[in-house]
């Protein structure tokens, strides 16, 4: 017998966050997504904690952008290349 499954529900909620944080090795994430793939009850933890870890970061570190800058970014984007009628 090969031992290839031996990521259960409590290895893999044990190590979720280090899966979403991508520090595991991928030898262990490929397990952890096989694990995840025939387990409903796993897939909804790690939404779930994904979802908070996204909450939790986006307002203080995950926009590092300006306003300044963002300001400059949108005016470039600011589809005037749409906007304008192209034979002009
Ligand atoms: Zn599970």
């Amino acid at each position: 017998m090969m031992d290839h499954n031996h990521v259960n529900c409590e290895t893999l909620l044990g190590s979720l966050s280090e899966y979403i944080d991508g520090e595991l090795s991928p030898e262990l994430c490929r397990e952890i997504e096989k694990h995840l793939a025939g387990c409903d009850n796993c897939r909804v933890v790690l939404n779930t904690t994904k979802r908070t870890i996204d909450l939790v970061q986006s307002p203080t570190e995950a926009i590092p952008v300006p306003d300044d800058v963002r300001e400059r970014l949108f005016k470039r984007l600011n589809l005037d290349d749409y906007l304008k009628p192209k034979s002009q």
